[in-house]
Parts: structure tokens; C-alpha cells; sequence
């Protein structure tokens, strides 16, 4: 049998790290699948990582990764992956929100040579509508931007030992799991799963903090958002054109007008597209800044139970 690595990102989670070892840890010992539990603590303010040395303590089969501060969800899994020593690893919210029993269904899938098996929201839960509507929006976004459908696509997969490896060995610092895990291809499975509710604690998404993954994910995925820019200029150009002509005309015939209008019209119109082609090109030029700085994605600073692994973040 081959050993299967669950990573669980853990962020202020003090209630869930037990409960998520015992429940997660249950399912697979009754399905006889050999696992580790990786449980990475994104910089947690409450008893997290107290929770999660206990839990390594008591149980060998648990290991825990602590980062220096909070680093966010993304950098929690790809620690995760990096510290995986199994043939292939699950990734699954520590609230349980993400069924376990799908676990062993995604195990299977992989005996049978699949690659890759995603899991696929049957439903979004109990979101609020606004936030449905953005999720909506921001996916259909991405789907036409990247060209892969990720209408129902959750952080909860499979990844079999070579993608893991393609993944951890990425060197984006601003990668988006959820996206990665399609690009990279691979035999892919889905399996759909019904949103669970959260059991104690509460969402970590704040909606600043959503859409700052939204446009983060947007941008390094997609240059469309400058090519738009090129869009604009290219359609302020053609306006400028019929007006030159249309000037040029009534000076000829002697008809020329005071115009007030049209140059106000005109210089704040191209004022702003201007400035929101130049705040686009902006954020851009951040993103590649922040790139190549080459900063770690992550800092560990105590690992437990197991060999303890030392990655350095890299
Ligand atoms: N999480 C994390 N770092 C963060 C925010 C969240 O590791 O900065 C983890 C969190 O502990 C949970 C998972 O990511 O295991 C999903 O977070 P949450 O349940 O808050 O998101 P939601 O389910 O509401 O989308
Ligand atoms: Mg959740």
C-alpha cells in the first residue's frame, strides 16, 4: 500500500485541529489507507499550533508546520506539499467543510492511474448572495481568461507524486493552487462533494481579503487586463480620428464653433482612460517586482512530530 500525505491549512482553527486528526484519521484507517496529517498553522494568534503539537504528540501519524506569521492559505498548502512524503497528497480545509469520506473515493481514483483528482462543489453551501454572485463573477472571469472551467473548483484534491513535485517546484511566488493544479494537466478525475458547514470557528475570508485573491488570482493567471488598456487606447484613437476630421472640416468650410464642450469632454475622457490604463500597467509592474525580489513564499519556524521537516520555504 501506498502512503498518502493529508495536508490541512490551518488558520485560528484551535477547535477543528482534533477533531479534524480524529475524523480524517478515522476515515482512512477504516478504508486501510496508510496516511500522514500535515497540519501547517498559517501563523495562528490562538492555540493552533498548542492543539496541533499535542495531536503530533499522541498520534505518530500527525506532524505539524508552524510559519512565522500568517502567510495566507496558498502559502499553507504549498508547505504542506513541500514537507509531503507520500505517493500522492490530499489537500482538505481543516473545518471539515471538505467531506473526508471523499478521501478514500479520490484514493481509488488514483490506484487507477489517475493523476490528479479534483473535487468539485455539488453547491456552494450557505453563502450569502452577494458573495454567490461574486464567486459567479469572479470565476467566469478566470474560466475565459485561463480557458479552464473553474465554476465549481475547490482547494480540495489529489495530487499524485509527480504533480506534487511540478507544484512544490513552481517558483511563482503569487501561485493560485486551484488554477495550478488544472495547468499543469495530467490524467484528471473529478469527484463532487456537498459543501459541509463549518463546525466551530468562523470564515477567514474577509471581503477585503477576497477581493485581493480575486485580483491577484486575475492578474497571474491572465495579461487580458492590459490588453484591455490596449483596447481603450486603440478605440480613444479612432474617436480622436472622426473629431480631428470632423474639426478639420468645419474649419475648412469656416464653420468652425467655439467647442468648448467637446474639448472638456475630450481631455477628461482620455484623462481617465489614461490613468486606469496606467493603474492597471501599475499593478502589473508590482506583481513582477514582488517576483523578483524572489522572497520565500512562506518562513517556517517549528515544524513537529515526524522526522520534522526543514524546507526552506523555497
Ligand atoms: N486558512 C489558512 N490561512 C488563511 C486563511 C484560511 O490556512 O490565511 C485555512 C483555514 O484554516 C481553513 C481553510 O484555509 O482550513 C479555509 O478557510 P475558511 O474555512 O476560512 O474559508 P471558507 O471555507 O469560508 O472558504
Ligand atoms: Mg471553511
Amino acid at each position: 500500500m501506498r502512503l498518502l500525505s493529508v495536508v490541512l491549512p490551518s488558520y485560528n482553527e484551535e477547535m477543528m485541529i482534533e477533531k479534524a486528526a480524529q475524523t480524517v484519521g478515522g476515515v482512512l484507517t477504516d478504508a486501510g489507507i496508510p496516511y500522514e496529517l500535515i497540519f501547517v498553522d498559517d501563523g495562528s494568534k490562538d492555540a493552533t499550533w498548542e492543539n496541533i503539537f499535542r495531536a503530533s504528540a499522541d498520534d505518530e501519524h500527525v506532524r505539524g508546520i508552524h510559519f512565522s506569521r500568517n502567510f495566507g492559505k496558498e502559502a499553507a498548502i504549498m508547505a504542506g506539499l513541500a514537507a509531503a512524503s507520500g505517493d500522492c497528497a490530499v489537500v482538505i480545509d481543516c473545518d471539515l467543510q471538505h467531506p473526508p469520506e471523499k478521501i478514500v473515493e479520490m484514493y481509488r481514483l488514483w490506484e487507477q492511474g489517475y493523476e490528479v483528482v479534483e473535487g468539485q462543489k455539488a453547491d456552494r453551501g450557505t453563502e450569502s448572495a452577494a458573495h454567490s454572485f461574486a464567486a459567479k463573477t469572479f470565476y467566469s472571469l478566470i474560466s475565459k481568461a485561463t480557458g479552464f472551467d473553474m465554476e465549481n473548483a475547490s482547494d480540495f484534491k489529489l495530487l499524485d507524486r509527480k504533480a506534487v513535485d511540478v507544484l512544490i517546484n513552481m517558483r511563482e511566488r503569487n501561485a493560485f493552487f486551484r488554477g495550478l493544479s488544472s495547468w499543469i494537466g495530467f490524467e484528471t478525475a473529478t469527484v463532487t462533494f456537498d459543501v459541509q458547514e463549518r463546525e466551530a470557528g468562523e470564515s477567514k475570508w474577509s471581503t477585503r481579503s477576497l477581493i485581493r485573491y480575486a485580483i491577484n488570482n486575475l492578474t497571474s493567471f491572465s495579461s487580458a487586463p492590459m490588453q484591455v488598456v490596449t483596447v481603450l487606447g486603440i478605440i480613444m484613437f479612432v474617436v480622436s480620428v472622426v473629431f480631428g476630421l470632423i474639426t478639420l472640416i468645419q474649419k475648412i468650410a469656416g464653420i468652425a464653433q467655439p467647442g468648448f464642450t467637446t474639448v472638456i469632454l475630450i481631455l477628461t475622457f482620455s484623462s481617465s482612460i489614461i490613468m486606469i490604463s496606467l493603474g492597471i500597467i501599475g499593478f502589473y509592474i508590482s506583481r513582477i517586482y514582488e517576483e523578483i525580489k524572489g522572497r520565500p513564499k512562506y518562513i517556517i519556524s517549528k515544524t513537529c512530530g515526524g522526522d520534522c521537516v526543514r524546507s526552506p520555504g523555497e
